[in-house]
């Protein structure tokens, strides 16, 4: 199928998921095993190598592989969630090791790293974001063995430059892993940056549908460090069924498509929004004047990704006003579906959040773009000011 000399390119391998026939009946789509137990031979042995489901689940193989594929990595493991991914590569670490994340990243995660992994013995220094200076700075020799990255960064978008941050990291001997979902591979490829592992929530663009909770792990090197992650997903268990694993490869199919058209809208919008009447700050990585979009156009490639953010004129109010008015962009929390989506990510954030008051977070979908524009518009001209 593949010839060696000429490797097929991403959007060959992502249309048909890396080309595999189910072998006993040549289907091209293939089955769901909701089997969790396996056979084993007389003399104990079991032939296939799968024991449980938990993970061995032959119906993860092929979603694994391909995001394996994309990323450029030696190998790949699903979670139940984006959550259970990352929390899988912190809880990899030992008590009293120290790990480094920036200050702007998915919320949720960042709390609990606040919470439940301080309390656990994880000595965590957050810096600011797009300043390499300041990791350097964090970084304690022999004790620091993780640094986690978000870039473009929830939900100013802020980015960074990870080919800056796997040199510190490699200088300090620790794993450098980065969170990509809203580059998704299509855009960024941080394994071939420098980074070691990489984490997608996997329920935003790689399935793209709004209807799986998935996340996904993938792996520069099979060393002793993602063997321990290895361990904490099969004694955890936090592995999605097969039913969603197969939903997963059904959305992975269109990923080029749909990366390709959000970005185009997100650019689109940002152009068309910028310096506007009551609009203060449009962010979005592809914008001139976007802090790091030189970083961004450097690592990203083939569009800058589906999520930008407004700043609204007015403050708070202002904002949840427009929001308030929107008709065809959904208030609704979650990215990277085909729909689009609109958040008051401040009020969700609560306190202590470094969201701006006045920015609205939009998931820009694959709808025809003027509609979208319009009805921006139309929610800004109504504003409360
Ligand atoms: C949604 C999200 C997560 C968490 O993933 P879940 O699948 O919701 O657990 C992590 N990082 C980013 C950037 C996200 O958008």
């Amino acid at each position: 199928m593949t010839d060696e000399n000429k490797p097929l390119r991403r959007e060959t391998l992502v249309a048909q998921a890396l080309g595999w026939m189910d072998p006993a009946h040549r289907s091209l789509i293939p089955g769901i095993f909701p089997g969790t137990t396996y056979e084993r031979e007389g003399d104990g042995s079991y032939p296939t190598g799968r024991v449980y489901t938990r993970d061995h689940n032959p119906t993860y193989d092929q979603p694994e592989q391909l995001l394996m594929a994309l990323e450029g990595g030696r190998d790949a493991l699903l979670f139940s969630s984006g959550m259970s991914a990352a929390l899988a590569v912190v809880q990899a670490l030992r008590p009293g090791d120290h790990m480094v994340a920036p200050k702007v990243m998915y919320w949720s995660f960042r709390n609990w790293l606040l919470t439940v992994a301080q309390e656990w013995g994880l000595e965590i220094t957050f810096v600011p974001n797009g300043d390499l200076a300041a990791l350097e700075a964090a970084v304690i020799p022999g004790k620091t063995k993780l640094l986690w990255l978000e870039t473009p960064a929830n939900p100013t978008w802020v980015v960074d430059d990870i080919a800056g941050w796997a040199r510190v990291a490699k200088a300090a001997g620790a794993h450098l892993a980065v969170d990509n979902t809203v580059a998704t591979p299509l855009l960024t490829n941080p394994l071939k940056l420098g980074a070691d592992i990489v984490m997608h929530s996997a329920t935003k663009y790689l399935n793209g549908h709004s209807d799986v909770l998935a996340g996904a792990l993938i792996t520069a090197a099979e060393d002793d460090f993602w063997a321990r992650v290895k361990v904490n997903r099969n004694a955890g268990g936090a592995i999605l069924g097969p039913f969603e694993a197969w939903l997963l490869l059904r959305g992975l199919r269109t990923l080029h498509l749909r990366v390709q058209r959000a970005s185009e809208n997100a650019m689109a919008v940002a152009r068309h929004f910028d310096g506007k009447k009551g609009i203060r700050l449009v962010l979005y990585p592809g914008l001139d004047s976007h802090a790091g979009h030189e970083i961004a156009a450097r690592q990203m490639s083939g569009g800058f990704g589906g999520m930008l953010s407004l700043c609204i004129e007015g403050g708070a109010e202002a904002a949840m006003s427009v929001a308030a008015r929107l008709k065809v962009i959904k208030r609704a929390t979650s990215l990277g579906g085909v729909e689009s989506l609109v958040e008051h990510r401040a009020s969700i954030e609560g306190a202590g959040t470094p969201c701006p008051e006045d920015l609205l977070r939009l998931s820009i979908g694959i709808e025809n773009v003027s509609d979208l524009i319009a009805d921006i518009e139309q929610a800004l001209e109504g504003r409360n000011i």
